[in-house]
């Protein structure tokens, strides 16, 4: 198993942004962490990541408290993370420096698969930086990528690249785990699918079976959050 979490809760002040949260993710699964604004997918991540410690609960990836696998899992935050002056030479020259798994090869084959240009971040738009972004932390070569937003600012066309960079990388038998509150065009990505509403998992079902049950991920998404949330699909 490659992620399990028991019984995890964690609050911020007042507010609960996770409670109780029990969910176990296999090897090789690309996973959708899936609920709107506020459901506590971002804090999800951070845990897994090890950049967060939960109030109560355990957190284990790989078999270890994920703080020990430095450098084992790569993760994508969901605000932008490279410097302005950065194009992708020297994204590459800081992610070797800072990620022993990180490869070199695999990056530029990325950069020109994701078609991003060699300018500097500050003369790119949006959906390129994260499109760089993503570049950087797919090249690392781990079991677990986290993935928070990847899709967001990036047009229906690029995500279909973006979603093969992706399943080239897959199956290698790494674990995704992407995080997103806009599911539309990513109902065949996904093996696993994990609703969250208010820091509570409501749903864990994998994709295929939804499907045997002649619904689609999106389906079951709007069934659930139909008032709140039935905008931003
Ligand atoms: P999502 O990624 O699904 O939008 P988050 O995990 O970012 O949700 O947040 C879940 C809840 O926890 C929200 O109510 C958010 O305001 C709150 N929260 C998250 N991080 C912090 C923090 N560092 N300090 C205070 N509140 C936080
Ligand atoms: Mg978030």
């Amino acid at each position: 198993m490659s992620v399990r979490l028991k019984g995890v809760s964690k609050t911020f002040g007042r507010v609960e942004a996770l409670r109780d949260v029990d969910l176990r993710l296999e090897k090789g699964e690309v996973v959708g962490i899936l609920g709107p604004n506020g459901s506590g997918k971002s804090t999800l991540l951070k845990l897994i990541a090890g950049l967060l410690l939960p109030d109560s609960g355990e957190v284990e990836v790989l078999g270890s408290p994920p703080r020990r696998l430095r450098g084992r899992i790569a993760y994508l935050p969901e605000v932008p993370f490279l410097p302005s002056w950065m194009g992708p030479r020297e994204v590459e020259r800081f992610m070797k420096g800072l990620f022993p798994r990180f490869r070199r090869e695999r990056f530029w084959e990325l950069v020109t698969a994701l078609g991003i240009p060699p300018r500097p971040v500050r003369s790119l738009s949006k959906g390129q930086i994260q499109r760089l972004e993503l570049a950087a932390v797919l090249a690392q070569e781990v079991e677990i990528y986290l993935l928070d937003e990847p899709l967001g600012g990036i047009d229906i066309v690029s995500r279909e690249r973006i979603l093969s960079s992706l399943i080239q990388a897959w199956r290698r038998e790494a674990t995704f785990i992407l995080s997103t509150h806009a599911i539309a065009e990513t109902e065949t990505l996904w093996d696993r699918v994990v609703f969250l509403k208010e820091g509570r998992v409501i749903l864990d079902r994998m994709a295929e079976d939804l499907r045997a049950e002649g619904k689609s991920v999106r389906g079951a998404y709007l069934e659930v959050f139909r008032r709140e949330d039935a905008l931003l699909v």
